[in-house]
């Protein structure tokens, strides 16, 4: 393992002492696009014991410009992003655990799964998943390093429970929502930059260097050669419902939340189940081919050709359809095969 890590454990904020506690450490990553491959990839270099990669999506062309993890082959296959990193990241360190989960990241899900970590990485594309991720965080206590990127634009924040104010208190000082569902591209150096933030802090925190930590927001456009830092120790809101005395977690809240939504910045309807569903993908495959559509699969989903529109079936039941923005009718096309 020495000379593996030989050149972190050199550099004076780490040492011996903060690589032991790198190993000993679980890191769960929300998403497994751009930000989540690339945080993925440092941390398993960086040799942190677990890695827990939650993602809902399967690798499609146009992420292979800028999701690092991912290759043509992976796309020919419609390999879901969780499992397909899963699989690259074991090949890149065999000595770190990692454990894929391909689904959506619902409050029963993250409860499930943040037994144990000890730090949470936001490689998420859309706000009400950063939401969730807030409530939980606070709830058991577990710090998480906020992320964004759109165009040329980047931001980060590390919100440490007890600490720092929460993405809840954050939003009645910045305006973050509609910040990240975007149809004006992206370029991999923005992404790049964030990345680079959130894996810094990753790694202070899970060395244990609390002083070296960054408090500040930091937010930066490399296109246009800007960079702001912002103070944030007076954005702290007493009356907040997820850090605050009186909190409730609103997001974990079943009644708040959406079971169809809009994918982000994508031609596509996300559609959840309202109770979690085991389909037997061989049976409705077969199926559908008697009924005259196109299907493709593999393990993890199928993919149904139905005219202008395509729909991805995962085993949960959870489907996307592509081609539509129309939640109604993205529904009745799920209906139809789903029931
Ligand atoms: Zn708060």
């Amino acid at each position: 393992m020495n000379e593996r890590y030989s050149r972190q454990i050199l550099f004076p904020g780490i040492g011996k002492s903060g690589q032991e506690k790198i190993r000993s450490k679980h890191v769960l990553i929300l998403g497994a696009g751009a930000l989540g491959s690339g945080s993925a990839e440092v941390l398993t270099r960086a040799g942190v014991g677990k890695i827990t990669i939650v993602d809902r999506d399967y690798v499609e062309e146009s992420n292979l410009q800028r999701q690092q993890l991912y290759t043509e082959a992976d796309v020919a296959e419609k390999w879901p992003k969780a499992a397909a990193a899963e699989r690259r990241l074991r090949e890149i360190n065999s000595d770190v655990e990692i454990h894929s989960v391909v689904g959506d990241a619902t409050p029963e899900l993250l409860e499930e799964l943040v037994a144990g970590v000890d730090l949470m990485l936001d490689a998420t594309d859309n706000f009400e998943t950063r939401m969730i991720m807030n409530d939980v965080a606070q709830k058991y206590k577990i710090p998480w390093i906020y992320g964004a990127c759109v165009g040329s634009f980047g931001m980060s924040f590390s919100i440490i429970p007890g600490k720092t104010p929460c993405l809840n208190c954050l939003l009645r000082s910045i305006p973050l929502q509609g910040m990240t569902c975007d149809t004006g591209g992206i370029i991999a150096p923005a992404v790049q930059m964030v990345i680079a933030h959130q894996t810094a802090e990753a790694l202070k925190m899970l060395a244990e260097d609390w002083d070296a930590a960054r408090t500040a927001f930091v937010s930066f456009d490399v296109w246009r050669n800007q960079y702001t830092s912002m103070k944030m120790s007076k954005a702290k809101f007493a009356g907040c419902l997820s850090c605050g005395e009186h909190r409730t977690y609103p997001y974990l809240d079943q009644e708040n939340r959406s079971k169809t939504s809009v994918l982000c910045g994508r031609d596509t309807v996300q559609i959840r189940p309202s109770t979690p569903r085991e389909i037997s993908l061989e049976q409705l495959a077969a199926q559908l081919s008697t009924l005259g559509h196109t299907v493709k699969g593999n393990p993890y989903l199928l993919s149904v050709e139905m005219g202008d529109q395509r729909m991805v079936i995962f085993q949960d039941g959870r489907a996307l359809i592509h081609g539509t923005k129309d939640m109604t009718q993205a529904k009745t096309i799920y209906q139809r095969i789903l029931g």
